[in-house]
């Protein structure tokens, strides 16, 4: 790589099936010289794998300003440097972002590669319809710290994407569940592994299906919790829908009408109309 196509490459990784390394990211790590990695003993074997001679420097959470320094020595000096975490997209709750930010404000070039994101990747199989989402990454592990952040979470549209712990997941589902109430839990667990498993539930059954399998509660953790219902919903949405669901109205018309009465969020009356029906 010549000195003017200096760049650093923000290169996404398997969540776990190598096959989803994109192809362009595969063709960078092969040609820049240097890999900046989370985990550089994680790394490596990828970095073998594909015949990479790229030499790996640290780059973690507890030394992001020395790594950042020196990574904005080796741009300067006309060498590109490839970003890489233990798995998914560098920066979006893992190590990345202050690298970044310091080679953008040496007026370095940045170029973010798409790939693996284990919250778009739950999003999108999760058949929630909420037009927006928030993407909150993983809660407080004290309690009280964390029910408060679900508390102030309360009013928000958006369908909430949280990451999870397996350590914490019973905790975190409790919680949501006490602070939230009568939601759709979405929980995508070892996305693109062997065990990979999405299920949709009420939020207040949630608890329950996680106790009732120990394997479960094992493995990497997206929950998705569906979106506040707008106008106020006090339970007569709910009312209604059961009222038409029970005499035998589609789902999606049920919820359209149980919306047009009672005035509560019609997306949300359809999630809880799936969740009722399955
Ligand atoms: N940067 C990563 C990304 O782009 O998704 C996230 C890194 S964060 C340190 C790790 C968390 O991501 C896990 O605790 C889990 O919540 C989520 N995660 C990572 N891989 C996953 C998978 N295969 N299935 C479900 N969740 C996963």
């Amino acid at each position: 790589m010549t000195e003017e196509y200096a760049a650093l490459y923000v290169v996404p990784t398997p969540l776990g099936n190598l096959a989803d390394l994109t192809r362009r990211a595969e063709e960078i790590l092969r040609q820049v010289p240097w890999v900046a990695a989370e985990d550089t003993r994680h790394s490596g074997p990828l970095l073998k794998q594909l015949g990479s001679p790229a030499r790996t420097l640290p780059a973690h959470r507890h030394n992001e300003h020395e790594a950042a320094a020196r990574i904005v020595e080796r741009l300067q000096a006309g060498e590109s440097v490839a970003l890489i975490s233990d798995a998914g997209t560098p920066g979006i709750s893992d190590p990345g972002a202050r690298v970044v930010a310091a080679v953008r404000a040496a007026g370095c070039r940045v170029v973010p590669l798409p790939g693996p994101c284990a919250a778009v990747t739950a999003l999108s199989a999760s058949g929630l319809v909420d037009e927006h989402f928030l993407f909150y990454g993983f809660l407080p592990s004290k309690g009280g710290q964390r029910r408060q952040a679900i508390e102030a979470l309360r009013e928000q549209p958006a369908a909430l994407v949280f990451y999870e712990a397996p350590h914490r997941v019973l905790e975190t589902v409790t919680d949501l569940a006490a602070v939230l109430g009568e939601r759709t839990l979405v929980v995508a667990r070892e996305l693109t592994k062997l065990f990979e498993s999405i299920h949709s539930c009420p939020l207040p059954e949630a608890l329950a299906w996680l106790q009732a399998d120990a394997n479960r509660q094992r493995g990497e953790f997206v929950l998705i919790v569906s979106g506040a219902a707008a106008g106020g919903d006090d339970g007569e949405g709910e009312r209604v829908l059961q009222l038409l669901l029970a005499d035998g109205l589609p789902v999606k018309q049920a919820a359209k009408l149980a919306a047009a009465i009672t005035g509560a969020a019609k997306n949300a009356l359809y999630q809880r109309a799936l969740a009722l029906k399955s």
